[in-house]
């Protein structure tokens, strides 16, 4: 792609904080700097370029960002040819006050820049610390060879950006309006990956069912086209397992679950966010749906597909929500019996709307009301994973367990089960389940490995 060689030899650091969409970015940077001739390292002090990819949604973002730089200030001392970029959600979201309270950083570059950091890098050798938080690029960065950590697997982003406006979210702001990828490049791009051997995509999106709503098809009126992605993308050859990540319940029609249902290659999984289960607190949120509504499109997605994995995100202590809002969101999840969720204690991110309501919970409550949610949502999880035990599925491993000897591999429905077998990742093999822990199934290999 004609990158102008920067820095032969040298090598490059990359932190990634937050989200799916952070990381597969972190890729795109690390497939831009490999083409600019740098090589990784895991050592600071090794580095010629370091790269923090930061992200404004999770707690605590501001203090990991400045704490690293703290930790970067001597090392910056001690090697002036040292480039500190900082990039992603809080690059857009804090811009100038940055430099401000770290001038050691040489770069700064918003999450729609991000394709011209190595211009940005080549740029601030010459002039000295520079930013690029500009408002909006046509240039996607999955345009740029990303440098995958797996071989076999891979995310593939259909639409950055959203429209909707969730009161306690900054990710408009920080990535604008939802922008559409074309179909053909879409599955241009998932072609390449299954001749270079990839078995599974992920299908990142801030709101997967609006894809293409934003996108002109001669001769028809703008709608959503997921559905017809998903069917399209299954069907390129190679590629064995879809999934995608994230619909939102307001946008959700009933030819995606259809879609999914008769894919083979699209996996039984789906990450549902239900936010809260009190209907007071959802449209606070600003989230269009209601929690029967919700329920409902539940029913209809497990009675279409049988078995399918059902993961959620919850938000605990949101402004204004009491007592009884709490016990609607308990009760909404003992309805909906997710597999897993990631709960969240609700703290205001600035810039949001939500940081400026009446009536924030106090954090003990927040603390109390969390500590109740997620020892209901483990003995959940911890029933339906029991359920499996004695059941056979196809799994694909992944690689080591984090503790202890066992591989790690996962289900279409997206439940890890160790094996103790050593395996190859990227291979497909069945498995029995034998034991279940609320975050992972234990099993037994049964058919000796076919390679990918
Ligand atoms: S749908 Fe809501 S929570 Fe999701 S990215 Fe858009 S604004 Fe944020």
């Amino acid at each position: 792609m004609g990158y102008p060689r920067w820095r032969m030899e040298s090598r490059y650091l990359i932190r990634t904080f937050g989200c799916q969409m952070n990381e597969h970015d972190s890729e795109g940077v690390a497939g831009m700097l490999r083409a600019g001739g740098m090589t990784p390292t895991d050592d600071v002090g090794k580095a010629r370029v370091i790269v923090l990819n930061t992200c404004a949604i999770r707690e605590n973002a501001d203090n990991k960002l400045y704490g690293n730089l703290g930790h970067l200030k001597p090392v910056k001392e001690a090697n002036p040819h040292l480039r500190i970029v900082v990039a992603g959600c809080l690059a857009q979201k804090d811009q100038g006050r940055i430099q401000e309270r770290a001038p050691w950083v040489d770069v700064v570059v918003g999450t729609h820049a991000l394709p011209h950091l190595l211009e940005l890098l080549r740029l601030s050798e010459e002039e000295g610390p520079l930013m690029d938080v500009r408002e909006h690029t046509e240039v996607f960065p999955s345009a740029f060879p990303p440098a995958r950590d797996d071989a076999f697997r891979a995310w593939v982003s259909i639409a950055p950006g959203c429209d909707n406006s969730c009161t306690f979210c900054i990710v408009p702001l920080v990535r604008g309006p939802q922008r559409s990828r074309p179909v053909g490049d879409i599955l241009a791009e998932v072609q390449g990956l299954a001749r270079d051997g990839v078995v599974e995509v992920t299908l990142l999106g801030q709101n997967v069912n609006t894809y293409g709503r934003d996108v002109s098809v001669p001769g028809s009126p703008r709608r959503p086209l997921f559905a017809e992605l998903l069917r399209q993308v299954g069907a390129v050859d190679g590629i064995r397992r879809v999934r995608f990540t994230s619909p939102h319940p307001h946008d959700f029609t009933p030819d995606v679950i259809e879609a999914m249902a008769v894919t083979p290659s699209v996996c039984e999984h789906i990450h549902f966010p239900l936010q809260s289960g009190s209907d007071a607190v959802l449209k606070a949120m600003n989230r269009s749906y209601r929690r029967d509504r919700y329920l409902a499109w539940l029913d209809r997605i497990r009675e279409a597909i049988p078995g399918i994995g059902v993961s959620t995100d919850l938000i605990v202590g949101f402004p204004g929500e009491t007592e009884r809002d709490f016990l609607d969101t308990l009760d909404a999840t003992r309805h909906a019996r997710f597999d897993s969720a990631y709960l969240f204690q609700y703290s205001p991110r600035p810039g949001t709307r939500a940081a400026a309501f009446p009536g924030q919970v106090p954090k003990e409550v927040v603390q109390e009301r969390f500590d109740r949610l997620v020892g209901l949502q483990e003995s959940i999880s911890l029933d339906n994973a029991r359920a499996q035990i004695g059941e056979e599925f196809e799994v694909l491993v992944e690689g080591e367990g984090k503790k202890g000897p066992a591989i790690r591999s996962r289900t279409r429905t997206n439940r890890i089960v160790h094996l103790p077998d050593p395996l190859e990742p990227g291979t497909f093999v069945r498995a029995r389940v034998m034991a279940a822990a609320p975050h992972h199934l234990t099993g037994e290999t049964l058919r000796a490995p076919a390679a990918v």
